[in-house]
C-alpha cells in the first residue's frame, strides 16, 4: 500500500499528521514481527545504497540504521566524520555533494547543528532522514517512542506522559512532544527552570519543576540524558543534588500510576537521572524495547522515504511488501 507519509526527506515530526504517524507506525510494527524471525533479511530495499554520514557519536541510532537498511537488503556505508575529508575542514555542503554524485538512494544524517540537516537536504537530489540535528529534532527517536507505548498501551490519546530532565538540550523532548501531541497525549514536561525550554507551553504542554508532582498519576514517565557536551556553565549544582531531586528512583515513581512505564532514549546516566534500580527493572522499564522499536520503525522509514523518492523519479517500485 502506498504511504501516508508523501515525502522524500524526514526532517523532524512537527510536520507530521495524526494518519501519516499511524501509517509509519503501522509499517513499523509489522517489521517488529520480522526482526524477530528466524530470517530477517528482505528484499524491499535491494539495490538501494543507503549512506549513514555522523558527525556526532552515536551507538544505537546508527547501529539500529545500518541493521534496518540490510535487513531490508540495502547496501550500506558508514561514514565517519573523524577519518574523512570532513577531518580536513570540508563543509557539510561539499561532503553532500561529493556523496550525492555517487547516487545514493538516502542519506542518513545526524549534526551536532540545529537546521544542518535541512540545509543538507537542499542540496541534495537523494532521500534525507535526520537522524538528530543539535537540539532541534530526532524524529525516527520519537517514532520509536510512540511505537513502544502504542504497543504496551493500546493507544497514545488520552495517556499522560511526562518527559523529565534536560528538556532544554533534548532534540528527543521536541519531537516527542509534536508527535505524542498530535496523537492527542496529555504531554507534562518536569524539568529544574535552567533546563526547561521557555514558553513551552506554546507546544500545547504543560509544565513542572517538581519531579513528584509532574509524575504525578502519570502512565508514561520518560526520562532524558543530562547532556553534558551541550552545556557551557552551570545548569546544575552537582550530579548529587540533580539526583536528589529530579533523578528517578523508586520513591518518586511511586507517585505516578502503579502501572506507568519507564523509558529513556538512552546513552544513560546512572545514578544521575534515573536509578539503576528502576532503569533495571523489567515490570517497570521498556528501555531495551524503545531500543527494539528502533530499528523496525527505521525500516519503515527508509522504506517509505525510498518509495518516495522512486515516485518522485517517476521509477517504478516493484518490491511492495
Ligand atoms: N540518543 C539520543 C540523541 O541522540 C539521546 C541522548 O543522546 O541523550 O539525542
Amino acid at each position: 500500500m502506498t504511504p501516508v507519509f508523501a515525502q522524500r526527506h524526514l526532517l523532524g515530526t512537527r510536520s507530521l499528521t495524526a494518519p501519516e504517524i499511524t501509517d509509519l507506525l503501522d509499517r513499523a510494527d509489522r517489521y517488529v514481527a520480522v526482526n524477530r524471525s528466524a530470517n530477517k533479511k528482505l528484499d524491499v530495499l535491494a539495490g538501494r545504497t543507503v549512506v549513514n554520514l555522523f558527525y556526532e557519536n552515536s551507538t544505537r541510532t546508527r547501529t539500529s540504521f545500518e541493521l534496518a537498511a540490510k535487513r531490508l537488503g540495502a547496501d550500506v556505508v558508514n561514514m565517519q566524520t573523524g577519518a574523512s575529508s570532513v577531518a580536513k575542514g570540508e563543509t557539510l555542503i561539499d561532503t553532500a555533494a561529493t556523496l550525492n554524485a555517487m547516487h545514493p538512494d538516502v542519506l542518513v544524517v545526524r549534526h551536532h547543528d540545529s537546521g544542518a540537516v535541512s540545509l543538507l537536504s537542499q542540496k541534495v537530489n537523494c532521500a534525507v532522514v535526520n537522524a538528530g540535528d543539535g537540539k532541534h529534532e530526532h524524529p525516527t527517536q520519537g517514532l520509536l517512542d510512540a511505537l513502544t507505548i502504542r504497543r504496551r498501551k493500546g493507544r497514545l490519546e488520552g495517556l499522560k506522559i511526562a518527559i523529565c530532565g534536560d528538556v532544554v538540550h533534548s532534540r528527543v523532548a521536541r519531537s516527542d512532544i509534536h508527535l505524542l501531541t498530535t496523537m492527542g497525549a496529555e504531554v507534562r514536561l518536569v524539568a529544574p527552570r535552567t533546563l526547561c525550554i521557555s514558553g513551552a507551553e506554546s507546544m500545547g504542554v504543560s509544565v513542572f519543576h517538581d519531579l513528584k508532582k509532574g509524575i504525578a498519576d502519570c502512565d508514561i514517565v520518560m526520562m532524558l540524558r543530562i547532556q553534558n557536551e551541550r552545556m557551557s556553565g552551570g545548569f546544575i549544582p552537582s550530579t548529587r543534588e540533580y539526583f536528589r531531586f529530579f533523578g528517578l528512583d523508586r520513591e518518586k515513581l511511586a507517585c505516578a500510576k502503579p502501572d506507568a512505564l519507564v523509558m529513556h532514549p538512552g546513552p544513560m546516566n546512572r545514578g544521575v537521572e534515573i536509578d539503576s534500580d528502576i532503569a533495571d527493572d523489567v515490570e517497570r522499564s521498556v528501555i531495551r524495547e524503545q531500543v527494539e522499536m528502533g530499528v523496525a520503525v527505521r525500516m519503515a522509514v527508509l522504506e517509505t522515504v525510498t518509495r518516495n523518492l522512486a515516485q518522485e523519479r517517476g521509477e517504478p517500485w516493484e518490491k511492495t511488501k
